[in-house]
């Protein structure tokens, strides 16, 4: 293998780079991103960087000079529109053709946005640096900003508006914020918590309507409310972005169809990070995951398999949010679960564990860093539930 092409310039394809030259791969390897910026890191986005303004310097997940020292190519603001595994050749938007013996996609995803209609106002997401700083120059304090949907990104956004002083109602069509990924316990505990600090999250509710008005925008609500608001955030999820891979033999479906190692349908390519959706042996299910420590270690673990040393990825999912000072982290899979126990210890602290098959599947622990090893080791060596939940009983006393 001469010469490998990396679809995708951010967590999981600069990993693979990494990884390709820390395997020793000694050919031409090139970086095809869609944006401008060098690779940079999403999560302070919706942060410090909302809420401060952080400089690119500090975003990007690796200096100038490490691409260049490491031989890497980049192609920045090259959209690869289309792939053709029998010649083996990406096509780029500018009409240029990258060729390949090996392919890493890492295309990622994007923001969901809702169907626009006529006189509506603009509704923005938050996924890139340039959405990040677009909002940022739109949020003043005392303005009134409605949030659409109360997931992950949704609620990082409500509290990062309340440090900088703007009135926040979220307007999310679940039972409680969270509940799809962690169930309506743990949904009320973040509920609470914005409550706390001013912020109404209003449920089981949808926006019917949304209007300009003036500058702003008024929302009728499927429960009857009018909300006036200066600016208006969509955070209902994100879609893998494959689009390109139509026609290629690449199979995709909800994400690009991995098997256990990240190899893909089609020989020579693999896939890494939010894009990815594959066989994890560990919960016996396909799954995709669009988390940080995921990409990285998906990004490294592809370009072994391109490299013919892979192995089946079966690690144990993470995921972190910051919300006010509760700090949460997350491991394993909530979803699907049939058995929840929770220990809310007071109001800062929060420990819930997920059971599945009679297996311990996952745990949410906020501000109770200690006790995440413990499980995440719990879910990777299949403890029993009954095991686990007698152990957790003893959490906190
Ligand atoms: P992406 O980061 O989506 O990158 C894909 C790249 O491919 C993009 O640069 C895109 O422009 C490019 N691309 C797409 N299509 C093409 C094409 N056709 N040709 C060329 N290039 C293309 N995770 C956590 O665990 N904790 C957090 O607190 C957290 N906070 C987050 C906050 C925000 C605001 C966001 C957006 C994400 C957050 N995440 C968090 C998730 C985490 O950032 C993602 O899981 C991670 O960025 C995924 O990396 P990726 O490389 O797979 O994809």
């Amino acid at each position: 293998m001469r010469r490998i092409a990396i679809v995708g310039g951010s967590l999981a394809g600069v990993h693979a780079a990494e990884a390709l030259r820390q395997q020793g791969f000694e050919g031409d390897v090139t970086l095809i991103s869609a944006e401008n910026e060098l690779p940079y890191d999403r999560p302070p986005l919706s942060k410090e960087a909302l809420l401060s303004g952080v400089a690119m310097e500090k975003l990007s997940l690796r200096a100038p000079e490490w691409y260049a020292d490491n031989a890497i190519t980049t192609r920045l603001g090259n959209a690869a529109v289309q792939l053709d595994t029998e010649r083996r050749t990406v096509l780029l938007d500018d009409g240029t053709a990258v060729d390949y013996d090996g392919l890493v996609i890492a295309t990622g995803a994007r923001a969901r946005r809702l169907p626009s209609t006529r006189n509506a106002p603009p509704v923005q997401v938050l996924r890139s640096i340039e959405d990040s700083l677009r909002l940022r120059e739109r949020l003043r304090p005392g303005q009134h900003l409605v949030l659409i949907g109360a997931g992950f990104i949704g609620l990082e956004i409500a509290a990062t508006a309340r440090q900088m002083d703007l009135d926040v109602t979220v307007v999310e069509v679940g039972r409680a914020p969270l509940s799809r990924a962690l169930g309506d316990e743990v949904g009320d505990w973040f509920r609470a918590l914005h409550a706390r600090h001013g912020v109404e999250i209003v449920c089981t509710c949808t926006v019917e309507t949304i209007e300009r008005r003036g500058d702003g925008a008024v929302l009728t609500l499927s429960n009857g409310r009018v909300l006036n608001a200066d600016v208006v955030v969509a955070g209902v999820g994100a879609s893998p972005v494959t689009e390109w891979l139509d026609g290629s033999g690449v199979q995709t479906a909800n994400g690009v169809v991995c098997h256990s190692d990240l190899s893909t349908s089609v020989p020579g390519v693999v896939a890494a990070g939010d894009v990815a959706r594959w066989y994890n042996p560990l919960f016996d299910e396909e799954i995709r995951v669009e988390h940080w420590t995921n990409a990285v270690e998906q990004g490294r673990r592809a370009a072994h398999t391109l490299l013919g040393n892979g192995e089946a990825f079966g690690a144990v999912p993470y995921f972190w949010t910051d919300q006010y000072e509760a700090r949460m982290r997350f491991v394993g899979r909530a979803s699907a679960a049939t058995e929840v126990a929770v220990k809310e210890l007071n109001d800062d602290r929060l420990v819930a564990l997920y059971g599945r098959d009679g297996l311990v599947r996952g745990a949410v622990c906020v501000n109770v860093p200690r006790e995440l090893a413990r499980y995440r080791t719990a879910i990777r060596d299949q403890v029993l539930w009954d095991d686990i939940a007698q152990a957790q009983s003893a959490i906190g006393g």
